[in-house]
């Protein structure tokens, strides 16, 4: 079956494709195009049963398999991507729009983390004492938790659902991914080769969805956690729901993220970082620059490079290899990032580069009717106006004039959310400073996009992480483990009668 054909996308239970019971359907658009594409089949409370029970019962054996068992179906299944990767980043390519080398990209970035996970034997080693008293040793293991959730957003169906799964499924659970019903179809394409890579039905299963699906994982008493992915009101509103019903929670949010520049930064090196991470993927970035906070007088020799850059971006059909930006992902986005473009206007920053007016029929055939914008450039953007406070998530710039270093770090500090950030300067003490005052959790110095590599792990501070964990990496395995510690003496050295004071080492 091809995966880029119309035929609907519907759920991925015990290791079958399934219709399940639900009758809503929604399209799936190819973005470049406007057209439909294909239907995705809503997932409803039925389904969810379905597939936790699915989960639930391929659980026990799972756990009982050995980790170097697990980890060698994580190396089949490294091996399968890396045989069909393009596949993969054609796939997200018709449905989300970004260009086909930032696909690549991405699913690149998930197989990252699957290569992680085949590391499990060594991840899962616990502590061991000897002799903590005596005759008696102490250790501590970890194991799974059991039916674990993964709910992702549309900007990566790849990379995201990847830094769960993986590590879930290695460390011995069984998982249920929900992916963004606007583009489903990897997903599927994903439960296809697990199960090529020899994982047992029901270890992985998909339902597609959206609110209904999610509240019936939310408060299912057989899910033990919940890992979420998404925009900061969907991320509380997971984090409040799923603690309540007793479930461990990891819930990624919105981000607004700043690059500062320094007056002794690389002007060609900063224009170039703020082209790439501020209209890369069309700004649908968690980790995209949103804010350039310009120290001193560098605004002057930065900001005339970056509207020339701004006004000749190729903006093309993702396809193309040519193209540098792709459209937007929907009319519904296309039309929110369209007002803040207004609003920004209207609150009185000035508008150096309007996307708006972009014509789709430039961006190549057929195109015509997509979801187009060029990219946007405001100047002397300030903390007060809402297209500073709030994430836009589309291929809007904002450029804040600042006199100093500290006004900088304070005005960044002073932001609800705190995902990523940059700092561009040639002053080893400035970027040292920079690194240590920063309330933000990913930070690059000379890095515009500091997405951590697969074994340290990816989270933010304030609004853009509800939870005490981040995803992948070691704490991707503390999350999806619990501790358990053994205390242990034999026969012989017991024989010594009822001990009624707390024990102390003797
Ligand atoms: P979204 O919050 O709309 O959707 C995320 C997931 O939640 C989807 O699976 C969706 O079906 C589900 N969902 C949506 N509304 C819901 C509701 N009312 N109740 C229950 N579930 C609901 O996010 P999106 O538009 O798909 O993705 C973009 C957002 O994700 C941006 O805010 C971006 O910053 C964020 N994001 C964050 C990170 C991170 O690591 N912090 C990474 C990628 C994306």
């Amino acid at each position: 079956m091809s995966y880029t054909d119309n035929t609907e996308v519907a759920q991925y239970i015990q290791g079958q494709r399934s219709t399940g019971t639900g009758t809503r359907t929604q399209p799936v658009y190819n973005p470049a195009t406007g057209a439909v594409a294909r239907q995705v089949r809503l997932g409803n409370v039925q389904d969810v049963d379905a597939a936790v029970a699915s989960a639930k019962a391929a659980f026990p054996k799972w756990s009982d398999t050995p980790p170097i068992r697990r980890a060698r179906v994580m190396f089949k299944f490294l091996e399968l991507l890396n045989l069909r990767k393009d596949e993969l980043a054609h796939m997200i390519t018709a449905e989300h729009g970004k260009v086909f080398t930032d696909a690549q990209g991405e699913v690149a970035r998930g197989i990252d983390i699957v290569e992680f996970s085949c590391g499990i034997p060594q991840l899962l080693k616990g502590d061991f004492t000897d002799q903590v008293s005596t005759g008696i040793d102490n250790w501590t293991l970890r194991q799974p938790l059991g039916v674990v959730a993964g709910i992702t957003p549309f900007n990566f169906p790849v990379m995201v659902p990847m830094w769960m799964f993986p590590v879930a499924i290695a460390a011995g659970n069984t998982f249920i991914l929900k992916p963004s019903p606007t583009d489903p179809s990897p997903s599927l394409f994903i439960a296809d080769l697990l199960k090529q890579a020899g994982l047992p039905d029901g270890v992985f299963n998909v339902v597609q969805g959206d609110k209904e699906a999610v509240d019936a994982l939310l408060v299912h008493p057989d899910v033990k956690a919940v890992s979420f992915v998404g925009s900061t009101p969907i991320a509380n509103y997971i984090y409040e729901t799923g603690a309540h019903h007793g479930k461990r929670v990891q819930a990624l949010g919105g981000a607004k993220n700043h690059m500062v520049v320094m007056p002794d930064a690389d002007v060609d090196q900063v224009v170039d970082a703020l082209i790439g991470a501020g209209y890369g993927s069309a700004g649908e970035r968690c980790m995209a620059i949103s804010v350039a906070v310009l120290v001193g007088d560098v605004a002057d020799k930065v900001i005339p490079k970056l509207l020339e850059r701004t006004k000749t971006l190729k903006v093309l059909n993702g396809t193309n290899l040519a193209a540098e930006m792709g459209p937007i992902v929907t009319a519904a986005a296309h039309a929110r990032i369209s007002g803040y473009i207004e609003q920004g206007i209207k609150e009185g920053a000035t508008l150096l580069a309007d996307g708006r007016g972009f014509d789709g029929a430039k961006a190549g055939d057929g195109c015509g009717e997509g979801f187009w914008l060029g990219g946007t450039l405001f100047d002397n953007v300030t903390p007060d106006m809402k297209i500073y406070k709030e994430e836009i998530f589309g291929p809007v710039l904002g450029c804040m004039r600042v006199p100093d270093f500290g006004t900088a770090v304070q005005l960044i500090n002073d932001h609800e959310f705190g995902n990523g950030v940059a700092c561009f300067t040639r002053d080893g003490n400035v970027a040292r400073e920079f690194a240590r005052r920063i309330q933000v959790g990913m930070v690059g110095i000379n890095v515009p996009i500091p997405v951590p590599m697969a074994w340290h792990g990816f989270g933010g501070w304030k609004k853009s992480l509800f939870g005490d964990m981040h995803a992948y990496g070691e704490e991707g395995v503390r999350f999806y483990t619990k501790q358990k510690s053994i205390m242990q003496r034999w026969p012989e050295s017991i024989a010594k009668g009822a001990e009624f004071v707390m024990p102390t080492a003797k």
